[in-house]
């Protein structure tokens, strides 16, 4: 099991984030508090201070506006009603700084007024008013009258020397009208914008602005108007508390932050690991692989134990899977080598009654052929396979002339597969036939085809089936195509056909008979070849193998096209001497029958001592059929004795070991060719006649 690399963790993030998030909280609650307060205390004291200096600014106006109309001489005036005083002293506006001046005598009766441009009506003031006046000495009151509101300063006149308790002579009145450059006086001295408005509204407090109202009230001290002071807040203060503001707004983004973080780094991490132990969801482990630190290890360590849980749930559906296999796969063994041992066993028993005709022994000598040779091509598979399981099966490239190869292929299918003379059994031509040899392993090519196509032959009953090749030198491949018009293969059993033992198709497929090996060795030795085998089928159509090889030429070889020049071995005089080199005397009998009735003078030798001094001491040998494993000296040996003196003589091996690695061995070794036991007469044949002709030219 791979060992996981655990970096050590990283300093503690969840105790940072909670830190800062703890630390964020306090620092914005004591801004917050401190604002506040600083806000509230600032605030209070300016306006305080600003009301207070209003309030001192008028008070101050009022006693300098009465201070100066404290005059002697106005008492005189009362007298004289006159002299003393004129209008344009009255009027003048550096003394008083009024608008209208009226003297009243104490009947309420107006005496003397000065007029103004601004104050237009004479005689305005209510005679509750100067009574009152008589009472209080001296006030200040607002009036609405025609030319607006007016502010009304009104004292009484008295004697200069009546000070302790002044009786009023008369009332001496000054008025101002608020207007705008009144108003601009007052905002000058107070430092403030004024606005009068005439009625209670309150107005809405305003930012960094100072703001004091004044209701301006008359004689009764009813409601006259009302005044808004207001001046900017200190420019500093306001910096301050936009300061202070700016940090409660850093300590509002840093807490977000902080937030956001601890979601990131711990929330949905945190939620990741529940879900990924709860359910292995790969996306909560994605999760935890891209968060930074500790969580990541989790996610890596979550994602190997995915990966091991996942193995463990494959294999173990493999080993149940191939536990099935196996077993299916023994009872269709039982059944495969029980078939036609049993037709072996059975004919064998039959042919023993010597009361049989010439012909139906013929039959059931078939019958014994046939199944003897179907127990071969079993035991050749399992073979095969095992070798594939053990990585002993290893490809031998030679140069391959594709064209006969395929021919070839073609010929002896024809002729050894009933099938294929039964339906319509056809070789595509290729278009463009390879011109130079292939390097490829020939052997193994054959059985892979073969493969394919008896296996179209089995599970076609009607139509045809026909394979080719054809060269793609865009593509540097050769593609070879099997196809048929049989039972097809349902999409979904398409994935395991290539598997070992196994077979799909129900009925019909266990009806034909089979191990499931066939598909299996081929792809193995396909990929052997650094080739591929994929297919298209159709369920009740029809079949299309496609086995891929990559196409590299041998271009030192050309390919000559050679002409088939029979040399049939016929009866007549004698065409030649064979040694047979065999030491089991049933197999040399067999070999005897074989040759019955062809022209050949046969020679034995029972061990390979034997056939090397034949070799040597009968130079009219033409060639020897050699058997591999024999006593005293074995075939190989008695080859490399032979081979120095009679190079020219063809040494054809025969065996019972059939594998590939055999036939390497054997064609390695120096052999013309090799034939199997059981011997086939026809492949016997050919061989003989391939070897003399050889010799021959
Ligand atoms: P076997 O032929 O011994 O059963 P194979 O490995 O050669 O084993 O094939 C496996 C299975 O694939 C067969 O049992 C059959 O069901 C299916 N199969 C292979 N070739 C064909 C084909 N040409 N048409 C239909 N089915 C096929």
């Amino acid at each position: 099991m791979k060992k996981i690399e655990v970096k050590k963790s990283k300093p503690k993030i969840i105790l940072l984030v909670v830190g800062m998030n703890v630390f964020s909280i306090l620092l914005v609650l004591t801004i917050l508090l401190y604002i506040t307060n600083i806000k509230k205390s600032i605030l209070d004291n300016y306006n305080n201070q600003f009301q207070d200096e209003i309030t001192r600014i008028t008070q101050l106006g009022f006693n300098q506006t009465v201070a100066s109309m404290e005059r002697n001489d106005l008492i005189d005036y009362l007298k004289t009603k006159n002299s003393g005083l004129n209008n344009e002293m009255y009027a003048d506006s550096s003394l008083f700084k009024s608008d209208y001046i009226g003297v009243y005598g104490l009947d309420n009766k107006i005496i003397n007024h000065t007029n103004s441009a601004k104050i237009k009506e004479v005689d305005f003031v209510p005679k509750e008013a100067l009574l009152a006046l008589n009472k209080s000495g001296k006030s200040r009151f607002y009036l609405k009258t025609s030319d607006g509101i007016i502010q009304v300063f009104g004292i009484i006149i008295k004697k200069s020397n009546d000070t302790i308790n002044p009786k009023a002579e008369g009332y001496f009145i000054l008025a101002r009208k608020i207007d705008l450059p009144f108003k601009q006086r007052i905002e000058k001295i107070t430092n403030s914008t004024i606005s009068v408005i005439g009625n209670q509204k309150n107005r809405a407090a305003k930012n960094y602005i100072l703001q004091y109202k004044v209701d301006l009230k008359d004689y009764k001290n009813e409601f006259v108007a009302r005044v808004y002071f207001e001046r900017p807040f200190e420019k500093f203060i306001a910096t301050i508390l936009k300061s202070l503001y700016f940090i409660l707004f850093i300590s509002l983004l840093l807490l977000l932050v902080s937030f956001i973080y601890t979601e990131k780094w711990i929330s949905i991490p945190l939620n990741a690991i529940t879900k990924a132990l709860e359910t292995g969801n790969k996306e909560s482990i994605e999760i935890l692989k891209n968060t930074e630190g500790d969580f990541k290890n989790i996610g890596t360590l979550f994602e190997e134990n995915a990966k091991q849980k996942s193995k463990l749930v494959k294999a173990k559906l493999k080993a149940e899977e191939s536990d099935k296999l196996k077993s299916s796969f023994l009872s269709n063994l039982s059944h495969e080598i029980r078939t036609p041992l049993n037709a072996i066993v059975g004919f064998t028993e039959l042919l023993m009654n010597t009361n049989l005709e010439d012909e139906e022994k013929l039959e059931y000598l078939s019958v014994i052929d046939k199944s003897g040779k179907n127990l071969i091509a079993i035991i050749d598979d399992l073979i095969e396979m095992s070798k594939i399981e053990s990585h002993q099966a290893k490809p031998n490239y030679t140069a391959v002339n594709m064209e006969s190869c395929i021919k070839d292929l073609y010929d002896s299918i024809k002729i050894t597969n009933k099938k294929a003379q039964k339906i319509d059994f056809k070789l595509i031509e290729s278009k463009k036939p390879a011109p130079y040899p292939i390097k490829t392993d020939e052997v193994k090519l054959k059985q892979i085809i073969t493969n394919l196509v008896t296996n179209a032959l089995k599970f076609t009953e009607q139509g045809s089936v026909e394979f080719g090749y054809e060269i793609d030198e865009a593509n540097n491949r050769i593609v070879f195509k099997v196809k048929d018009t049989g039972f097809g293969i349902d999409e979904n059993n398409q994935q395991y056909i290539f598997d070992r033992f196994r077979r799909v198709g129900g009925d019909h497929t266990s009806k034909i008979g089979g191990l499931g090996l066939g598909l299996a060795i081929s792809k193995a030795y396909a990929e052997m070849l650094g080739g591929t085998i994929t297919l298209e089928s159709k369920l009740g159509k029809g079949t299309e193998f496609y086995f891929i090889i990559p196409l590299e030429y041998v271009k030192s070889q050309k390919i000559t096209v050679q002409s088939v020049n029979e040399l049939t071995i016929s009866k007549g005089e004698e065409i030649g001497t064979i040694l047979i080199a065999e030491d089991d005397n049933i197999n040399f009998l067999l070999f005897q029958k074989l040759m019955k009735g062809k022209n050949f003078r046969i020679v034995r030798a029972e061990n390979g001592q034997q056939a090397v001094d034949i070799c040597f001491n009968n130079p009219n040998i033409d060639l020897v059929l050699m058997d591999i494993k024999m006593p005293i000296m074995d075939g190989f040996e008695a080859l490399e004795k032979i081979a120095p003196i009679r190079p020219n003589l063809p040494i054809i091996a025969q065996t019972a070991f059939s594998s590939n690695e055999d036939k390497d061995r054997i064609f390695k070794a120096g052999f013309t060719d090799y034939i199997t036991k059981p011997i086939n007469r026809e492949r016997l044949f050919e061989i003989i006649d391939a070897s003399l002709k050889k010799k021959v030219s």
